[in-house]
């Protein structure tokens, strides 16, 4: 998969060498391109800002600049289509059932704003509005890491268990089941015994029932989305004569 990230500060992407993504980027599984819209600022010094119609502080993004990095990477593609998200605290929250729709695509272009933000015509470019949340960033660019790793992770070959990203929170609309390694006990805190038990299916249903439990008590509002069986239920209802 292709990721576009048109940014002011291409080196943040860096970071991207790192890790599980690093191997990614060498076995071709994914290619990160990152361009600056100040290649395509119109003077000497490169100014991609202006201060704002009428009035109030800060510099707002110009257009022109955005437009001309966004025309760039279509002709680079030959004109293959993309999926543009524009990074905005006033976007929809990025949530996992995002990284799964973007996993899906060839290629997905990332516009990364900063300082007071973007002239309001540059959202005529893109297709979707994504926040982080809600809180204030500097940039962009830190929402557009988090929107690739977690879309990245989900392709084939890049993580080494395919299974974790299957069997994790969020992935099934529930928080993930609590995880233990050793020691057996830690400071006097022990390994709950049935996953010592070699019971897969009693291990199974533990697990289930925790993750019912958690999402219940952390985000109860998930439960509402999340699809429940009657074994669910069964749980649910002893989780409740538990508690
Ligand atoms: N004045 C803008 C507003 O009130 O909506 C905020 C501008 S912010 C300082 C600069 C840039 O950081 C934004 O254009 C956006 O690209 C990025 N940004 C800030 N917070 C973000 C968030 N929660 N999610 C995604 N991007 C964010």
């Amino acid at each position: 998969m292709r990721f576009e990230v048109i940014t002011l500060f291409p080196e943040l992407f860096e970071v991207l060498d790192l890790g599980l993504l690093g191997k990614a980027k060498d076995a071709g599984a994914i290619e990160v391109t990152t361009i600056t819209p100040r290649h395509f600022a119109q003077d000497k010094h490169r100014t991609v800002d202006d201060a704002p119609y009428g009035g109030g502080s800060g510099m707002v993004l110009m257009p022109g600049p955005f437009a001309a990095a966004i025309d760039h990477l279509d002709t680079e593609r030959g004109g293959a289509p993309t999926h543009r998200v524009l990074l905005t605290p006033q976007g929809a929250p990025f949530s996992q059932s995002h990284a799964h729709r973007f996993s899906k695509l060839e290629t997905l272009t990332l516009v990364c704003g900063r300082y007071e933000g973007f002239d309001e015509r540059i959202r005529s470019f893109v297709d979707e509005e994504v926040s982080l949340g809600d809180f204030v960033l500097l940039g962009g660019e830190t929402a557009a890491l988090a929107v690739i790793e977690a879309t990245a992770r989900l392709l084939p070959g890049v993580l080494g268990n395919q299974d974790s990203a299957a069997d994790e929170s969020h992935a099934d609309g529930l928080l993930e089941y609590p995880q233990y390694t050793r020691p057996e006990v830690f400071r006097g805190r022990a390994v709950p015994d049935v996953l010592r038990s070699g019971n897969h299916a009693a291990i199974a249903r533990w697990r289930r029932k925790e993750s019912l439990r958690r999402t219940l008590e952390r985000r109860p509002e998930l439960l509402e989305g999340a699809e429940l069986s009657e074994e669910d239920r069964v749980l649910l209802d002893e989780i409740a004569s538990e508690t």
